[in-house]
């Protein structure tokens, strides 16, 4: 045991001791800031077993610490984020490497952002209404179908037809990446799910590099005996975010042509696939895909290149 027996009360006097002047930082800045970033190697050195149990307990930790964050005296920062960054090497894990043991335990992962979807309402917490007798009853949720009670609480119905109820819902920002490894030289290299939350969200585009420390999960309601797997991020390094708007049109549309005179003489059939040339460009010169789309139907439309089925290119 460390010096610390109670988790809340150790994060209590860490948010007062050592950390109180980012804890202050937040305070003057909140709600604009929502995010309290713990450096590990920070908790480490003030208690090496929190430190410790916050990697094989990451998600009660972090409640911990939430709750700790959450009833200071000395700062109003209710509902503020906590993240934990700059975990130790034994940590860091390549995309797709991970292992059954380090399910459920803290992780960083460093990768690169191939695949995003838009932010979508997530419930943390469902409340449903009972048809037959009013009481509302609250579930946890988790990514995947809806997960209703079984019984009424009031009236003890077993699944009366509950109604899902948003107002008396918890409701956060949901975005859901894919990252692959950032050095990957196979066609279809593994990639990881990994689900950003909060202010996490909106932050990294297509061929972004990020670090992910989040949590090796499973995702509930699983159909096959090999699982299917997730990283819940709960901190997001992006500190190595692509530069973007760094080249202009025109010289993305160079990169373009660039791309497709290359391709060009290495295919038989003198035509050349759209994506082939958006991935080229995107790894060569680290463009978004999103501008490098763009500026093909700018060629296109401009008569430059021409757009025939699947074809990019015809000679
Ligand atoms: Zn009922």
């Amino acid at each position: 045991m460390g010096q610390h027996d109670d988790p809340e009360k150790a994060f209590t006097e860490f948010f007062t001791g050592p950390y109180r002047d980012v804890v202050q930082d937040l305070d003057e800045q909140y709600p604009d800031e929502r995010s309290l970033r713990i450096d590990w190697h920070e908790l480490d050195a003030w208690d090496g077993s929190v430190a410790d149990e916050f990697l094989q307990k990451p998600a009660r930790m972090r409640q911990f610490a939430t709750n700790a964050l959450n009833r200071l005296e000395e700062a109003s920062v209710l509902g503020a984020n906590v993240r934990i960054y700059n975990l130790p090497e034994k940590q860091i894990v390549r995309v797709g490497k991970y292992r059954t043991r380090q399910l459920g335990k803290l992780l960083s992962v460093r990768g690169k952002v191939v695949d995003m979807e838009g932010v979508t309402p997530y419930a943390e917490e469902a409340a449903f209404e009972c048809p037959l007798c009013g009481t509302l009853t609250r579930m946890p949720q988790s990514y995947g179908d809806l997960m209703k009670p079984n019984e009424c609480m009031g009236c003890e119905h077993s699944k009366p037809g509950f109604r899902f109820k948003r107002e008396q819902s918890e409701l956060v920002d949901l975005q859901k990446i894919v990252i692959i490894p950032p050095d990957s030289n196979l066609e279809e290299p593994p990639g990881s799910i990994a689900f950003l939350k909060n202010d996490l969200v909106d932050m990294v585009g297509p061929g972004d590099l990020v670090t992910i420390n989040g949590i090796y999960e499973t995702f509930t309601g699983q159909s096959e005996s090999t699982l299917s797997t997730y990283i819940e991020a709960l901190d997001l390094d992006i500190k190595e975010r692509t530069e973007i708007d760094t080249y202009g049109a025109s010289e993305i549309q160079e990169f373009v042509m660039d791309a497709l005179t290359e391709q060009i003489t290495t295919v038989d059939d003198f035509a050349v696939q759209r994506s082939d040339i958006v991935d080229a460009v995107t790894s060569e010169h680290g463009v978004r895909r999103e501008e490098v789309e763009d500026q093909i139907d700018a060629l296109i439309e401009a008569n430059e290149i021409g757009a025939e089925g699947s074809k990019l290119f015809d000679l």
